[in-house]
């Protein structure tokens, strides 16, 4: 259930001795950042301001992420789970979320597969201002989306190919060089692979 100013009474605060637990997950990448624990005026704050804040229990009071860091969580939603007594919170981090410095309070890499697609996205869309003799990325968007499409083409080709006379290896290897280029195409045409996933969405209604 999507939680706003006007659901909140319906959480099972007293269950939970009025502090729930707060899951942040980046917005795009799905990555689990950090989770916190929201009493009800937490809540508010998160909705009213945008910026994700949690009850600290060691510090004993209300505490907006990052309001010493400056490493805010920008809220996109907060929706509670089956029973009410949960909190799953999607946001757009500004900078690392862990106090340690990283990305996530969890460690590099341990997280879905799934969740690194997006990290290459971003890599990919930042390398569109870099210097063609910097990155092969960066050569790429230089040379143009003709040639970006060219490439899209024959690694579509190659995966097709690939997994016809059954060669699993080169399959996946095509089949990653195909996501690459296409997410170099989109990228070159503005568009993000969330567009794409969108439309996915919409079909499988
Ligand atoms: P910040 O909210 O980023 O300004 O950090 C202020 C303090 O909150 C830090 O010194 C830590 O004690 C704590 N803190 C910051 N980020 C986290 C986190 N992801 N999980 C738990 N505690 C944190
Ligand atoms: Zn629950
Ligand atoms: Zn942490
Ligand atoms: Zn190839």
């Amino acid at each position: 259930m999507q939680v706003t100013q006007h659901s909140i009474d319906k959480l099972a605060w007293e269950k939970m001795s009025g502090l729930l637990p707060a899951i942040v997950q980046n917005a795009v990448s799905g990555k689990v950042l950090m989770q916190g624990y929201m009493n009800k005026e937490a809540l508010l704050a998160t909705l009213d301001t945008g910026h994700v804040t949690f009850f600290s229990r060691s510090k004993a009071r209300i505490w907006t992420k990052g309001e010493s860091s400056g490493n805010t969580l920008n809220l996109q939603s907060v929706s509670a789970d089956c029973d009410l007594d949960s909190l799953l919170v999607l946001a757009n981090p500004v900078g690392p979320t862990c106090h340690t410095g990283a990305e996530s309070c969890w460690f590099d890499g341990e997280q879905s597969d799934m969740t690194f697609i997006a990290d290459l996205e971003t890599l990919i869309a930042v390398r569109k201002g870099a210097d063609p003799d910097s990155s092969y990325t960066a050569s790429l968007y230089a040379k143009g989306i003709k040639r970006i499409a060219q490439k899209v083409g024959e690694e579509g080709v190659e995966t097709a190919l690939a997994a016809t006379v059954k060669d699993i290896d080169e399959l996946k290897n095509e089949a990653a060089d195909l996501l690459y280029h296409l997410t170099v195409l989109l990228q070159a045409s503005d568009l993000n692979l969330s567009d794409v996933v969108s439309i996915l969405r919409e079909r499988h209604k």
